[in-house]
């Protein structure tokens, strides 16, 4: 992202960005909580709302809003694109030095905004709610700590609930971020794996009272192989040809034995006969290759990719701009 002098002077303290699918009724009251939590930090604030195609006048109550407040800010998205991209697009609009993500549900407590902003101060880039006393029914929340137990262990870091939607980032962790798709679930993953210190903080959790929602239960199924996707792209995808390659380099290898001890027979004076094991070892020897190739296509596409940014912890004798 291109940080222009212009833009750094017109840096915000905070941004609020808030995914918004849905929600025509909660906003209104939403907005009533977040001003006196964010008047209370004391720096200068802007909300974002992201209504992410909404059908029900989320739009409309957005425009009333936007109209009231002018620190009230957003956009319509053309369609539902979904939670990730939602914020993503909040991302890339906000001007603070900090974002907070909250649901637009009501379901965050705005009030609880000042217990992650301590743990940001001490010492944090990211720090997470976690939804202690969960107010939603027992068919969410029991998948919900299989699927945090099984994250915990793929990511390396022990946290009670990824997938808050109320989080605190400095800037450059949501700058560094790239979530599309469904991978919002795995932000405090992605960011720990980028090198980022990441928490959790304890946070009110509420009913729902408006709407209803917006995933049922094949969030669970997408959330596993999201999470296997997450992690080979985070850990192996700027290596492909290092993970396919080795399996394929095994393959191939007890292929070539295979047919080699058959060879050797031949030479020896035994008639060539097909046999199950010499099938086997072709096979082996194809599908060696197979991956072998799969890792090379993975390394075009990893080429393809190249020259992201890596995130920087400390600067010596160097501005921001470099
Ligand atoms: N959301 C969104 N786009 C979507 C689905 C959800 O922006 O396609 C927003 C939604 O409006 C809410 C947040 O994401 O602010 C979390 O959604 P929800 O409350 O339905 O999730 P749950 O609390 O049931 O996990
Ligand atoms: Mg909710």
């Amino acid at each position: 992202m291109s940080t222009g002098a212009g833009a750094a002077e017109t840096r915000l303290g905070i941004s609020a960005v808030i995914p918004a699918y849905n929600e025509a009724e909660s906003l209104p009251e939403l907005i009533r909580e977040m001003i006196p939590a964010l008047e209370g930090l004391g720096r200068p604030w802007e909300i974002l709302i992201v209504d992410d195609g909404s059908r029900d006048g989320t739009d409309r109550a957005l425009a009333v809003l936007a109209a009231a407040d002018r620190r009230v800010r957003g956009v319509s998205l053309r369609q539902n694109f979904g939670k990730s991209a939602a914020l993503a697009t909040g991302f890339r609009l906000a001007r603070g030095e900090w974002i907070v993500t909250l649901d637009a549900d009501l379901q965050d407590d705005p009030a609880e905004l000042s217990k992650l902003v301590a743990a940001l101060e001490g010492g944090l880039d990211l720090v997470s709610g976690w939804k202690r006393h969960r107010r939603d029914p027992i068919t969410k929340t029991v998948p919900s700590r299989l699927f945090n137990a099984v994250t915990s262990r793929v990511a390396g870091i022990r946290l009670h609930d990824f997938n808050c939607g109320f989080k605190l980032y400095r800037r450059e962790v949501a700058e560094s971020l790239e979530i599309y798709g469904e991978l919002h679930r795995f932000v405090p993953a992605l960011a720990h794996w980028r090198g980022f210190r990441v928490g959790e903080v304890p946070v009110r959790h509420r009913p729902r009272r408006y709407g209803k929602s917006k995933f049922g239960a094949a969030r669970f199924v997408n959330g596993f192989l999201d999470l296997i996707s997450a992690a080979f792209i985070s850990t192996s995808g700027l290596k492909p040809l290092h993970v396919f390659g080795r399996i394929g380099l095994g393959f191939l290898a007890s292929g070539f034995a295979i047919g080699a001890w058959f060879v050797a027979q031949w030479i020896a004076g035994e008639p060539m006969r097909v046999r199950p094991l010499m099938l086997f070892g072709a096979g082996l020897a194809l599908v060696g290759f197979q991956f072998i190739l799969m890792g090379l296509l993975g390394e075009m596409i990893a080429h393809l990719g190249a020259g992201v940014e890596y995130p920087v912890r400390q600067r010596y004798n160097l501005d921001r701009e470099r």
